[in-house]
């Protein structure tokens, strides 16, 4: 369960987020939709710790990472996966290290990574490459292994920003339907950034619509369809209907 109660981060020529209030339900799998500029990645790293906002409260399940006045909870300690587009493996390690990097990091019991490895890569379909080296896989199995690698250490929230953009369309259609079919097994949290209406509405429980740092409408798909908010909704979301 995520709660964002009046997050900005508004940049000096007035870009960025204007506040947004958010509730999203455990295990839910949002997208985030709107067009190059409008806030999204802002969003993304506000919550995972790499942005810190200038107005309001972030709340992972019980705990409360940033908040007005208070020291924020650093990204290595909110319990959050990230894929992003430009967020490669480390070209020096080997699929396994890659894997096992977060484990190492929190401190993990030496003995119990290699096994939590071995599952995270099985889950995506990536055994058979474990001892191989990023620059020996495709495009698509180095995002599967990204996948792994946010996984592996059970977060409470996931978040992907564009994490297929870079791949063809028949590849990206197969990963996203790979990648809902992963998070609903570990009931996992979820938030999905994409400019691509088409993708937000085949995949997300509900969407996240906005516009110029603006939220516009936070709904079920069908919802946003048949009763869109604003102006800018309907177009942007009936376009593809
Ligand atoms: P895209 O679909 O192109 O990835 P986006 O919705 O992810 O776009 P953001 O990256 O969140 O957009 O950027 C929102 C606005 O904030 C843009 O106008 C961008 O130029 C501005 N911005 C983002 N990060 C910074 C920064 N660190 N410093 C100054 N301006 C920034
Ligand atoms: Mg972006």
């Amino acid at each position: 369960e995520v709660t964002i109660s009046g997050v900005s981060r508004v940049f000096s020529d007035g870009t960025g987020l204007q506040p947004i209030d958010l509730h999203i339900q455990r295990g839910e799998f949002v997208s985030i939709l709107g067009p190059s500029g409008c806030g999204k990645s802002t969003l993304l790293r506000c919550l995972a710790g790499l942005e810190t906002p200038d107005t309001g409260t972030i709340s992972l399940g019980e705990r409360t990472v940033s908040a007005p006045g208070q020291k924020p909870v650093p990204a290595n300690r909110r319990r959050i996966g990230m894929v992003f587009q430009d967020l490669a493996l480390w070209p020096h390690l080997s699929l396994t290290e890659n894997v096992a990097f977060p484990l190492r990091v929190s401190g993990a019991p030496k003995k119990t990574i290699l096994p939590r490895v071995e599952g995270a890569l099985a889950r995506v379909g990536m055994s058979d490459f474990a001892q191989k080296m990023p620059h020996q896989l495709s495009g698509g199995q180095q995002q599967r292994v990204a996948i792994a690698r946010a996984v592996v250490a059970e977060p409470e929230l996931l978040l992907m920003d564009e994490p297929f953009s870079a791949l063809d369309a028949a590849l990206r259609t197969q990963l996203r339907m790979e990648l809902v079919e992963l998070t609903t097994r570990l009931g996992l949290t979820t938030l999905y950034v994409t400019h691509d209406q088409e993708e937000a509405m085949a995949v997300s429980q509900r969407i996240v619509v906005m516009r110029s740092g603006v939220l516009q409408q936070f709904d079920t798909p069908e919802t946003l369809y048949q009763n869109p908010a604003t102006e800018f909704v309907a177009e942007f979301v009936g376009r593809f209907n």
